[in-house]
């Protein structure tokens, strides 16, 4: 253990000396997801630079971290996360390992935007870690309504504005053009979710449930039997007279799940698996915030029933 620390800090030094531009004034700041990138991009514009860990082709709960991540972690001055546990296997050794005290919990380089959203689905009474539930604490995916982007941006502005108050004027005008924007985009994502409110749908993970909520789709029950739980063949089997009593067509899942169980549940019901970006990046098309949900919603109403 002790040899591996050792080198774990030998290679961080080594890549700070190597690649630590000297001419870098701003701040440096590191999100987990690509969703949060975005978002700090637009609050801090050209003071900062952001780096996201996660690709949004990749699952947030389970990632590999690379050496080249705690060299990231090591010169940021900000770290940036989601919270409510969906980093939590591989987020804390990351801090740990950065030998960064600024990024520690409690301190100012650390952000938390969950302590500002509203949760959905927090797990009531006491959390029993062995049935597998990795949302213990409400669910992480929270970035999937639109809505909560007015809290994380101006979580983020917030922050910066602490870190860095001299430049306060320039993030409060990024600031005010990303609300500006959001709202304008919300209320065409609206008009072109409306004709689908109350449609029933079914999701692989409970990714979808922030915006289900948003825009009235009802998600009906999960492939999933529990969050990070895979379905067994008796879930499998009730799915699929679910869906058939309940003329369900449509199963929903982010790109980073296996499409295996859906697509078994698929041929039995005849309905359609739509995989969808959950995050930033997930589709080529899916640039940014804005563009995740154009994606999103452009998918979704060309496979949903409109409502009668
Ligand atoms: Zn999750």
């Amino acid at each position: 253990m002790k040899i591996y620390k050792f080198n774990i800090t030998l290679l961080v030094l080594l890549f700070v000396f190597v690649y630590t531009p000297l001419s870098w004034a701003g701040l440096n700041v590191i999100t987990t997801t690509s969703d949060l990138a975005s978002i700090a991009k637009e609050v801090g514009g050209s003071l900062i630079k952001v780096n996201s860990l996660v690709k949004g082709i990749q699952d947030a709960h389970f990632i590999q971290p690379k050496p080249s991540y705690i060299v990231k972690m090591n010169r940021a001055d900000l770290l940036i996360y989601q919270g409510l546990e969906l980093e939590v296997g591989w987020l804390p050794v990351l801090i740990e390992g950065s030998r960064n005290p600024e990024v520690r919990l409690g301190q100012r380089g650390h952000l938390d935007i969950s302590t500002n959203i509203s949760r959905l689905e927090v797990v009531q009474g006491t959390v029993d870690r062995s049935m597998g539930d990795i949302h213990p604490f409400g669910n992480p995916h929270y970035n999937l309504d639109p809505e909560n982007g007015f809290i994380i941006a101006q979580s983020i502005f917030n922050k910066l504005v602490e870190l860095d108050p001299e430049n306060k004027g320039e993030y409060e005008s990024n600031l005010s053009v990303f609300k500006q924007k959001l709202k304008k985009k919300i209320s065409q994502w609206e008009k072109k979710m409306e004709p689908f409110r109350g449609a029933k749908i079914i999701t692989y993970h409970r990714v979808w449930s922030y915006f289900a909520k948003k825009f009235g789709l009802t998600i009906v029950n999960t492939v999933e039997v529990k969050p990070g739980v895979p379905p067994t063949t008796k879930h499998l089997a009730h799915l699929t007279a679910l869906m058939k009593h309940e003329k369900i067509d449509l199963i929903i899942q982010a790109v980073f799940y296996e499409p295996d169980f859906a697509n078994m549940v698929a041929d039995k019901t005849g309905a359609k698996v739509l995989t969808l970006p959950a995050f930033v990046g997930g589709y080529p098309e899916a640039q940014d915030y804005f563009s995740l949900f154009d994606t999103i919603i452009d998918n979704l109403t060309s496979n949903l029933q409109p409502s009668s």
